[in-house]
């Protein structure tokens, strides 16, 4: 999935759960969610460094590890200063995954 993609579902997502009494969302969590693509770079440490037709969690170091990041996601989500981290990790893998079962790569 392209970062664009990835960041304006971030925003809509983050809009949302900013509406949501309790919350109190601010810019140090827009920071955070928009922060969790990230998890991207470890496309530097493969060639070519983007590929369309490539499943990430097969050749990304950090995306092969999907189980841990995603049990990371869950613990950050609980922990209310770094609650957006998590979310945006979890939409980050949740996105990927579409991608890959989209176009069956
Ligand atoms: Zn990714």
């Amino acid at each position: 999935m392209t970062i664009p993609i990835h960041i304006a579902t971030n925003l809509a997502v983050f809009l949302i759960l900013s509406n949501i009494p309790g919350i109190e969302a601010n810019y140090y969590d827009l920071a955070l969610i928009i922060s969790s693509n990230l998890v991207d770079l470890d496309h530097l440490f493969s060639r070519p460094i983007y590929h369309p037709k490539r499943n990430p969690f097969k050749t990304h170091f950090l995306h092969k590890k999907w189980m841990y990041m995603i049990a990371l996601s869950f613990i950050l989500f609980f922990v209310r200063p770094v609650m957006f981290l998590g979310v945006g990790l979890l939409l980050h893998f949740l996105l990927d995954y579409i991608y890959i079962k989209r176009e069956k790569v």
